[in-house]
């Protein structure tokens, strides 16, 4: 089964890991849906280009992921969901006797209950069309921790857990779920937390990116949107019709330590 002229929300889609699996999915014949919580002239503008250089259509869709009601009505404005790709996410640096509460808050219901919200409102629309596939962007934070991201982690392995769930329940349908686990990607996500990264550790921000974040990342080589788009797209194809309920690491040997 191609997936020319199926339809793809990828949530937190402006930047990033969603941007690049947007483009790869956009290449592969889908109609893709941006989304972010911004509704810019540039997020309008990202779809405009992906329309003209892939010829699909793709729209951008304004929805604040941080609240349930948000997030249904993202999947219900997009009409038809056949691959959800829950990407959005966020990211606080701090111990945990010292971590904001309203931060825990956001960063659990922006990467974790919004994966809740958008999959119980896209799994019938899947099921009508007899078809679907459900990607859940985690992390190797979602199989491992570090300190000072007790958020992240906690929002990550919870995402893997809900993967299975998810799997579980479209077990005899034609519907697959399963969770991206990157190591690290260099994004504006990552970018921003490297200068309190170096903070903590005292260390300049050069030998943060080196010792602290690609120290983890036995390759010493950044994964690329590119690569994470293109794991999707094997995700939609048909070989990957009995993968469901698993996760896929594309971290450079990080979990294998
Ligand atoms: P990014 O900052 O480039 O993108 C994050 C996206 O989430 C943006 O599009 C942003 O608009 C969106 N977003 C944030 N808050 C939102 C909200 N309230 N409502 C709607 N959208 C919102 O970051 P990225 O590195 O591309 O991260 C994308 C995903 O990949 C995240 O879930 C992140 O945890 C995960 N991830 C990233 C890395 C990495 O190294 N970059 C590694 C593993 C996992």
């Amino acid at each position: 089964m191609s997936i020319t002229g199926k339809t793809a929300v990828v949530t937190g889609s402006n930047s990033g890991i969603g941007l690049g699996i947007a483009w790869e999915l956009a290449k592969g014949g889908a109609n893709v849906v941006l989304n972010s919580y911004t509704d810019s002239e540039d997020d309008h503008a990202l779809a405009a280009e992906i329309s003209k250089e892939t010829g699909t259509t793709a729209r951008y869709i304004q929805a604040d992921l941080s609240k349930g009601a948000a997030a249904r009505s993202l999947i219900e404005k997009a009409g038809q969901v056949d691959i959800l790709v829950n990407n959005a996410g966020i990211q606080h640096v701090a111990p945990i006797d010292e971590f904001p509460a309203e931060k825990w808050d956001m960063i659990i219901a922006i990467m974790l209950s919004s994966v809740f919200h958008t999959t119980a409102a896209a799994l019938p629309l899947m099921r009508k069309a007899g078809w679907g596939r459900v990607i859940n962007i985690s992390s190797a934070h979602g199989l491992t921790a570090s300190p000072y991201k007790s958020a992240y982690v906690s929002a990550k392995h919870g995402v893997v857990g809900m993967t299975k769930v998810v799997a579980l329940e479209t077990a005899r349908e034609p519907i697959t779920a399963n969770a991206i686990c990157p190591g690290y990607v260099l994004t504006p996500l990552v970018e921003a937390q490297i200068p309190d990264t170096a903070k903590k550790y005292d260390m300049s921000e050069e030998e943060v990116t080196q010792k602290v974040i690609l120290e983890r990342q036995p390759s010493k080589e950044f994964a690329t949107t590119e690569q994470l788009g293109g794991v999707a797209q094997f995700l939609c194809s048909d070989a990957a019709a009995q993968i469901t309920g698993t996760t896929i690491s594309v971290d450079g040997g990080w979990t294998a330590l």
